[in-house]
């Protein structure tokens, strides 16, 4: 077990409820993903690779297909909302958050996206 997670004071969870609220709110605009960044809810792995993202890539067109993405595990859960009531997970290490949100916007062209960076 890893000690590096830290722990959800009651601040933060409320925090995190109302990012969400915020983040559905603005997502329900049509065209407008809206990101929720918060720390991994539990031990996850990385999910970043360098496969071609997109229904074109790889993990989109086989299913199940597995890749040597990071090796690394999670310290973000990258909450992606995109309408209403959907909503993606992507697990992130540390090292790969900054390719985020250039990635995403090579999957939705032309979506207005807002970050709600959170934990600040
Ligand atoms: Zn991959
Ligand atoms: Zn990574």
């Amino acid at each position: 077990m890893s000690n590096r997670r830290k722990l959800r004071a009651p601040a933060h969870v409320a925090a995190a409820d109302q990012a969400f609220a915020y983040a559905r709110d603005l997502s329900s605009e049509p065209g407008t993903a809206t990101v929720v960044l918060d720390y991994a809810a539990e031990d996850r792995q990385c999910s970043w690779c360098d496969c071609p993202p997109g229904l074109y890539g790889p993990h989109a067109l086989i299913p199940g297909y597995t890749c040597d993405g990071c090796p690394l595990p999670a310290d973000y859960d990258v909450h992606l909302l995109v309408g209403t009531p959907d909503q993606a997970l992507i697990p992130i290490c540390r090292g790969h958050l900054p390719g985020v949100q250039p990635f995403l916007a090579e999957v939705f062209p032309g979506a207005a996206f807002s970050l709600e960076q959170h934990p600040s």
